[in-house]
């Protein structure tokens, strides 16, 4: 590892590790004499010292000022404030945001990308004895193009680099890239005035595999776009029909992140060449609030995160599940009430019934029933799982492959048909793969289950054609 001294930095400024979360913190003495960890809040004592991370190339000042932080950390939490864990509340303080130079290695990339494989159009859906079938024409398609990417930009601190939604929420962290990286200064140490910087302790050959398969994600959804005909949902009337909920979620999901599950496409062949690259360390500017929200044996850091350039802000606010339980239970009740007074309650409050009355009230009444118990299923699952998404905030990432600037030249497409299938089940061309993600800490969209069960239920092209209509 590079041990040079930072430039600028005037023997004043010190690499100090965190006894609380381990972080490597830069900090300038002669500035601050005692700081606190922008990661944990644990106070930072000057004993605790440790070599300087990597030099670093650039950095892109702060745009944002603290005050306007605040306001948006105030205004994200205020949002959220009805679930929201009490102690939470409580000890909420939007004063207490720090800015923190992130350190990130950031790539410019010029590559030859090639995808082919076979496509499904569907062009026709029939309906017969509640079962939907499709017309679907396959092609054997190929895009091949040349891609220039510029800034792609990737953690270069280990420890901020391990998004796992299940145990950290670093996610939040990520989510608010990109920054405008192409406004970067040389590093100069008077920056880090005012605030702290974490040390580097990755190096560019450590991360080539993760920017390789960002890059071949980027690559795919530039050769998704250029195959607009295979588009599920930009067919009107395949608009509604979804193999089972999670299929329906994960195409809804995919209406607004173009790249995920909208193509019918198979990529057999995904090949993305490095033509040449050039990377960069840079100090990227984030105004961070965090908190550190224990429960029984478990805690859970939680950031609320400001980018300091373009003001996006993503947080994570611990959610009190006690909270939404009881709501859920509360509604449930009103809800149960109101069927008993469909149901009994005219009995009750009109004394003049006759016998037969009363018998066509009762059924009257029954005939609710089972409309009544599946609203009440609809209402349990909306309050379990409507209520409680925007606090925790596990889905949100940057979405590196249709948010890094590229430039696509030379492009080559061929659609060649090879069959067309008349009243399929399954419209899709076996192992559809168009919507698989290939940096690993992205959370699946499909489970490996629904995946494997897509996979079956595709027809061999020619080979199932169920001439039912
Ligand atoms: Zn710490």
């Amino acid at each position: 590892m590079d041990t040079r001294e930072m430039p600028g930095s005037r023997n004043t400024q010190v690499t100090i590790q965190c006894q609380g979360c381990g972080a490597g913190i830069v900090l300038d003495v002669e500035e601050t004499m005692s700081a606190r960890c922008p990661w944990c809040r644990e106070f930072l004592s000057i004993e605790q010292q440790m070599p300087h991370g990597a030099v670093t190339d650039a950095v892109l000042p702060f745009l944002l000022t603290r005050e306007e932080a605040q306001a948006k950390i105030a205004e994200f939490v205020h949002a959220r404030r009805r679930f929201a864990v009490s102690a939470f509340k409580r000890e909420f303080t939007p004063e207490n945001v720090m800015g923190v130079y992130l350190p990130y290695l950031v790539m410019d990339a010029k590559t030859h990308c090639r995808f082919s494989g076979p496509a499904g159009d569907i062009i026709a859906e029939h309906r017969s004895e509640n079962t939907n079938y499709f017309d679907v024409d396959f092609y054997d398609i190929s895009r091949e193009f040349d891609m220039t990417v510029s800034g792609l930009t990737i953690e270069a601190s280990s420890k901020k680099r391990a998004v796992d939604v299940q145990r950290n929420t670093l996610n939040i962290i990520n989510a608010i890239l990109p920054f405008d990286v192409e406004n970067c200064v040389p590093y100069d140490g008077r920056y880090l005035k005012g605030f702290c910087a974490e040390r580097r302790d990755t190096n560019i050959d450590e991360l080539k595999w993760l920017a390789g398969a960002q890059l071949h994600d980027i690559a795919q959804s530039q050769a998704n776009g250029m195959s607009e005909k295979y588009a599920v949902d930009a067919i009107e009337n395949v608009k509604e029909v979804y193999i089972n909920e999670k299929h329906r979620a994960a195409v809804e999901k995919s209406r607004n992140r173009p790249g995920l599950l909208r193509y019918n496409i198979r990529w057999d062949e995904q090949s993305v060449d490095l033509a040449g690259a050039q990377w960069k360390s840079a100090y990227l500017p984030v105004w961070l609030y965090s908190y550190f929200n224990r429960k029984g044996g478990k805690h859970m850091l939680h950031y609320i995160a400001v980018n300091g350039r373009t003001g996006e802000t993503m947080g994570s606010v611990p959610f009190d599940a006690g909270k939404r339980n009881l709501l859920t239970l509360l509604v449930l009740v009103a809800f149960a009430f109101l069927w008993w007074l469909l149901v009994f309650g005219r009995l009750y409050f009109n004394d003049g019934l006759t016998g037969a009355d009363i018998e066509a009230s009762l059924d009257a009444g029954f005939k609710l029933t089972v409309p009544f118990l599946i609203g009440g299923v609809v209402l349990w699952l909306i309050c379990r799982f409507a209520i409680g998404g925007r606090y925790r905030n596990e889905r949100e990432r940057h979405f590196y492959e249709t948010e890094t600037p590229i430039e696509v030249s030379n492009v080559q497409k061929t659609d060649l048909r090879s069959s067309s299938v008349a009243a399929c089940r399954v419209p899709y061309v076996r192992g559809v793969n168009s919507f698989e993600i290939h940096d690993p800490r992205v959370p699946r969209i499909l489970s490996e289950k629904t995946a494997a069960f897509l996979s079956a239920m595709m027809p061999d092209e020619a080979s199932e054609i169920l001439r039912r209509i």
